[in-house]
């Protein structure tokens, strides 16, 4: 890499969270931030709070505490790491798909038909959100289950206030299991449409895989991570999670550890046990124990603790397997 690529890959990185902003793709894109307004003022005027509607957003205590600006540091060290792997993901996801397509017709023989496009651009972003959610859970559950991805993912729960920036306050490590996760998905996805299909899949299905994830983003997806528990009715919490499940996922009550899992369908959390719906709780606490949050109030602690938490059990020279204990 010559100096000018890198001073080019260090400009991309700095912008790239302020591009959130106006990326579609992007859950802090500006419409899905006045969604969220939306529907948290609704939250606002059925709990009947003193305080302005303002004042209950833009609480001091969860936008500028120490948990926050954590997030927002992380954000900023993970843009740099995003800029230098996404090239080779998205090469790898090519490849996926077209070594997919040259395989499959050798196996199953040519389709007689091909899908029509309606079909292509229906099927395809079905399938598609399914799968990309179902392996969300299972790599979600392993994070949970597994003690050495725990360490990873409790970077993540280790915050104490909860606003829209903490989506992104994840380890590296987990950046990169997430972004295999997504290329592999989408690149076998993909392969097995361009075989099925008679249409260009790149073309077709743009339009339609917006459609979904526009709906999860305007339906408060940023609610997940804030203060404002915006409930579902009961009986939609069994196929969509809302904001406050996921908020029930960060609670630092050991009864609700290791629940609420899914991304955007509950139907997994339903089916595998782990589904507690907002009508069973009350109020949350975020956090993973006062003892613990220690170890995770500052960005270097965040990067650092995981690899030397898992060394210290590695060598045995921890008086307590943290990992054990809240995965029991
Ligand atoms: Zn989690
Ligand atoms: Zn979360």
């Amino acid at each position: 890499m010559t100096l000018i690529q890198a001073y080019q890959g260090v400009v991309e990185a700095l912008r790239m969270p302020i591009q959130m902003f106006v990326d579609s793709n992007s859950r802090l894109h500006l419409l899905y931030l006045f969604s969220s307004f939306g529907l948290a003022y609704f939250v606002y005027r059925r709990a009947n709070f003193k305080e302005s509607f303002f004042a209950y957003v833009f609480k001091k205590e969860v936008w500028l505490s120490r948990s926050a600006f954590v997030d927002y540091g992380l954000v900023f060290f993970n843009s740099f790491f995003k800029v230098f792997l996404i090239g080779p993901y998205l090469v790898f996801g090519f490849y996926l798909s077209y070594q997919l397509e040259a395989l499959l017709p050798q196996w199953f023989g040519y389709p007689s038909q091909g899908l029509s496009s309606t079909a292509t651009i229906v099927l395809y972003t079905i399938v598609l959100t399914i799968m990309m959610d179902l392996s969300t859970y299972i790599i979600h559950f392993l994070m949970h289950r597994v003690p050495a991805l725990w360490e990873f993912h409790k970077v993540h729960h280790s915050a104490t206030q909860l606003n829209p920036v903490t989506q992104y306050r994840i380890h590296p490590v987990e950046l990169v299991i997430n972004n295999a996760k997504a290329t592999l998905i989408l690149g076998l996805v993909t392969g097995v449409f361009r075989y099925m299909s008679a249409h260009p899949i790149e073309e077709v299905t743009l339009i339609g895989a917006n459609v979904l994830s526009f709906a999860f983003l305007f339906f408060g997806s940023n609610l997940r991570h804030s203060h404002i528990p915006l409930r579902y009715y009961n009986w939609v919490e069994y196929i969509f999670i809302s904001p406050f499940q996921h908020q029930i996922h960060h609670s630092d009550k050991e009864d609700h550890f290791n629940t609420n899992m899914g991304s955007k369908l509950a139907i997994w959390d339903w089916m595998f046990g782990t589904l507690v719906r907002s009508e069973n709780v009350d109020s949350v606490q975020f956090g993973i124990g006062k003892e613990e949050v220690k170890d995770y109030d500052s960005v270097v602690k965040n990067l650092v603790n995981p690899f030397r938490n898992l060394l210290r059990t590695w060598l045995g020279s921890s008086s307590k397997n943290p990992l054990a204990e809240r995965n029991r």
